[in-house]
C-alpha cells in the first residue's frame, strides 16, 4: 500500500530507542528496530541504577504507558530504595541498582516478545530521503537500503563520538564501539544544527580487590517497591552498597594533573553533565572540600565488577591508579577498566516538534541523547514520545505532545524545543511547575487513560487500570462518607477544634499527624484499602487544598497554552521585538504563548507584541 518495508524503523537500541520501538509497535506501526549489536540492546553506559528523584517518576510515566523500562528494571534490580522517602510525595524518588546483565537481558526479551516488531543488527549510515524532502528509510553500512515511511534516530554519544583518557584519544561511540560518522555527516549536510557535548564516567573495579571492612554499608529498603504498577513483588536476591570518599591527598592529586584531563585542560570543547560532574570538576568547584562521596555500586549479582558513582574521570590511567591508592577501601582496587570522558555531536532540540518530529525533514524523529539530554530514563522518555507519534503519523493520526502539567515528560520535551540545550540536560523536580502533581505514585491516574485512548497500553494494563481506578473511586466515596462530630473525634485522641463542624476521614487525613493507621482503628474498613490505594488516598487528602490551589494555576496555564503560535510565522517581520528575541523566536518557532513565555530573554512586553501580531495582523494556519 505504501511501497515501505517498514512503517517506522528505529536506529539504535538503547534506552530511547527500545522504548520508541515498542511504542511504535504497540501502536500497531510494522516497526524495525535497527542497531549496531543485538547483544547490547539496552546496555546501560555508564552506572548500572534506574531511577532517582525526578528520574524514578519519568521511569513510572513511561510504564504509565506501558512502556518497557519500569518492567525490564523490576527484573534486573538488586537494591530497590526510594530517595527522600521521608520527604513529600512529589521530590519521592524511586531508584533501583540494576545487575546490568539481567537488565540487558530483560530488555531483550521484553523487544522480543513484542509483536509487530524485528530486530536487526547492523549500523545506519544514511538517511533516504523522497523528493519532497521527506524521510524515505534509511541506508545500513553494507549499502542496503530499507525503505520506511517514519525514522526515529536515537544513536546516543555515538554521532561522531572521541573517547578521551588523558592524552589518549580512541574515536568511539562508547567503550569498545565504533562511532556513527556517516549519519552526522548527513545530519550537517541537510542543515541540522550540530553542537558537541561531553559526558564521563568512572573506572570499573575490581570488587574482590578492595577492602570492604570498616566501609559505610547502604541497604536498600526492607521491601523493594518496583516501578511497574504491573509487576508484582521483585523476586531478585537484594544486595547492599558501601560509601568511601574521597581525601585531601587525592584532591591534591587530582589538582596537580589537572592540566592531564582533557574534561578540564580544554582538550574538549562541549559542555559537560553540571549535575553529574566528573571529580575533576568536583575538586575545581568545590575547593574548600576535602570529601566527596563515593558510593561502591556492584554491577550485578554473578559479576564482582563495582562500579564507584561519583569519580567519573578523564585522568591518564596511572593518575586514575594513584587517586584510587588514596581512598579508604580502594588502597590495592585493581582497575578492571578505566575511566574516560567521551565527547559527541548533539542535534539542537529547538529543531524539533513536540512531537519530537524534526522540522527539517518530514518524518524524522530524534529521541534521546542525541537531542542534548543525558541519562537513561530521559532518553527513554523521550522515545515512547517519538514511537507513539511515528506510528500515529504512519497511520495518518494527528501527533501527541503531553503538557507541562500532565507529565514530567511533557516539561522534558518542552523545555528541550523551546529552550535547547546548551549543557546535557538532566530532569529535575524543580523544572516542574506543577511538580505537586506530577508524583511517581500518581503516573498511571495521569497517564494510563490517555495511552489507552493513543493505542499504546495493552490489555493487561488496561485491566488493571480499570480496576485500580474503581477501587479508588470508592475509597474516595468512602472517605468522604465516614464522619464525626468534632467532640467524638476528641474523644478519640483526635487534636481536632470542637467548632461544631463535623469531619469527613477525607479531612482528617489532611491533618500533620493523622494517617490512615490511626483512622483504621476508628473505620476498620479503611484497613482493607490495597495499598496502592491508601497512598493515593493519603496523599490526595493531605494536599488537597494545594492540590486545588495548583488545579487552578494549570487551568490558567492551558488557557495560556491554547493560544497557538502559527509554526509560518515570520519573526523577522514582527515590528517591536528586539533582534535578539526574534532570533530565539525564531530558532525555537515556539507552539504557544506559554511556550514562548519559557524562553530566556522573551520579556512581558514581547509577549504582548506577539500576541497583539498573531490575533491581529497574521492570522495564518494554527501551529
Ligand atoms: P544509547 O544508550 O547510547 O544508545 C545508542 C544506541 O544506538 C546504541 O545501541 C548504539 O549501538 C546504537 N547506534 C548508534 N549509532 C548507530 C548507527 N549509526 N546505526 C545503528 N545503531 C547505532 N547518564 C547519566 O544519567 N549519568 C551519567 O553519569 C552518565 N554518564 C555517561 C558516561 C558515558 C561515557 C556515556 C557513554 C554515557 C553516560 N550517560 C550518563 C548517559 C547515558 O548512558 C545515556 O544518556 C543514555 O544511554 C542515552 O540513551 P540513548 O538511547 O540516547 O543512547
Amino acid at each position: 500500500m505504501t511501497g515501505f518495508a517498514y512503517d517506522v524503523v528505529v536506529v539504535g537500541g538503547g534506552h530511547a530507542g527500545c522504548e520508541a520501538a515498542a511504542a511504535a509497535a504497540r501502536v500497531g506501526a510494522r516497526t524495525l528496530l535497527l542497531t549496531h549489536r543485538l547483544d547490547t540492546i539496552g546496555e546501560m553506559s555508564c552506572n548500572p541504577a534506574i531511577g532517582g528523584v525526578a528520574k524514578g517518576t519519568l521511569v513510572r510515566e513511561i510504564d504509565a504507558l506501558d512502556g518497557v523500562i519500569g518492567r525490564a528494571a523490576d527484573a534486573a534490580g538488586i537494591q530497590f530504595r526510594v530517595l527522600n522517602a521521608t520527604k513529600g510525595p512529589a521530590v519521592r524518588g524511586p531508584r533501583a541498582q540494576a545487575d546490568r546483565k539481567l537488565y540487558r537481558r530483560a530488555m531483550g526479551r521484553l523487544m522480543a516478545e513484542q509483536s509487530d516488531l524485528d530486530l536487526r543488527a547492523g549500523g545506519v549510515e544514511d538517511l533516504v530521503l523522497d523528493r519532497g524532502g521527506a524521510v524515505a528509510g534509511v541506508v545500513g553500512g553494507d549499502g542496503q537500503t530499507i525503505r520506511a515511511g517514519r525514522v526515529v534516530v536515537t544513536t546516543g554519544t555515538f554521532l561522531r563520538g572521541i573517547i578521551h583518557i588523558g592524552e589518549e584519544t580512541i574515536p568511539a561511540g562508547r567503550a569498545g564501539e565504533a562511532p556513527a560518522i556517516g549519519l552526522s555527516r548527513r545530519f550537517a549536510e541537510l542543515g541540522f544544527e550540530l553542537g558537541r557535548l561531553k559526558t564521563g564516567t568512572p573506572p570499573r573495579l575490581d570488587g574482590t580487590t578492595i577492602d570492604w571492612d570498616g566501609l559505610k554499608v547502604q541497604p536498600g529498603d526492607e521491601v523493594p517497591r518496583p516501578f511497574s504498577f504491573l509487576s508484582g513483588a521483585i523476586r531478585n536476591p537484594q544486595i547492599v552498597c558501601h560509601t568511601t570518599g574521597t581525601t585531601a591527598a587525592s584532591h591534591d592529586l587530582i589538582r596537580a594533573n589537572l592540566h592531564r584531563s582533557p574534561m578540564y585542560s580544554g582538550a574538549i570543547d562541549g559542555p559537560g553533565p553540571r549535575y553529574c560532574p566528573s571529580i575533576e570538576d568536583k575538586v575545581v568547584r568545590f575547593a574548600d572540600r576535602d570529601r566527596h562521596n563515593i558510593f561502591l555500586e556492584p554491577e550485578g549479582l554473578d559479576d564482582d565488577t563495582v562500579y564507584p558513582n561519583g569519580i567519573s574521570t578523564s585522568l591518564p590511567r596511572a593518575v586514575q591508579e594513584a587517586v584510587l591508592e588514596t581512598i579508604p577501601g580502594l588502597e590495592r582496587a585493581a582497575v578492571r577498566r578505566h575511566g574516560y570522558a567521551i565527547e559527541y555531536d548533539f542535534c539542537d532540540p529547538r529543531g524539533l516538534r513536540g512531537s519530537l518530529e524534526t522540522r527539517r525533514v518530514p518524518g524524522l524523529y530524534l529521541a534521546g541523547q542525541i537531542n542534548g539530554t543525558t541519562g537513561y530514563e530521559e532518553a527513554a522518555a523521550q522515545g515512547v514520545v517519538a514511537g507513539i507519534n511515528a506510528a500515529r503519523a504512519a497511520s495518518g493520526a494527528a501527533p501527541v505532545v503531553f503538557d507541562r502539567a500532565e507529565a514530567l515528560i511533557g516539561v522534558l520535551i518542552d523545555d528541550l524545543v523551546t529552550r535547547g540545550a546548551s549543557e546535557p540536560y538532566r530532569m529535575f523536580t524543580s523544572r516542574a511547575e506543577y511538580r505537586l502533581q506530577l508524583r511517581p505514585d500518581n503516573a498511571d491516574l495521569r497517564l494510563t487513560g490517555c495511552g489507552i485512548a493513543l493505542g499504546c497500553v495493552g490489555a493487561a494494563r488496561a485491566r488493571a487500570f480499570a480496576a485500580k481506578t474503581g477501587a479508588l473511586e470508592s475509597a474516595r466515596a468512602l472517605v468522604r462518607r465516614l464522619t464525626l462530630t468534632p467532640s467524638a473525634a476528641r474523644r478519640l485522641g483526635l487534636p481536632v477544634r470542637l467548632d461544631g463542624v463535623a469531619r469527613t476521614a477525607a479531612s482528617l487525613l489532611a491533618y500533620a499527624d493523622i494517617d490512615l493507621t490511626r483512622l483504621e482503628g476508628i473505620w476498620p474498613e479503611l484497613g482493607r484499602l490495597a495499598p496502592a490505594v491508601a497512598e493515593q488516598i493519603e496523599i490526595e487528602s493531605r494536599y488537597a487544598s494545594y492540590l486545588e490551589r495548583q488545579d487552578a494555576d494549570i487551568a490558567a496555564y492551558r488557557r495560556e497554552a491554547g493560544l497557538t503560535l502559527p509554526e509560518t510565522l515570520d519573526y523577522g517581520a514582527i515590528g517591536g521585538l528586539s533582534n535578539e528575541v526574534r532570533e530565539k523566536l525564531g530558532a525555537a518557532r515556539p507552539a504557544s504563548l506559554a511556550a514562548a513565555a519559557r524562553i530566556s530573554g522573551v520579556t512581558p512586553a514581547a509577549l504582548s507584541t506577539l500576541l497583539y501580531h498573531v490575533r491581529c495582523v497574521d492570522r495564518g494556519p494554527e501551529a
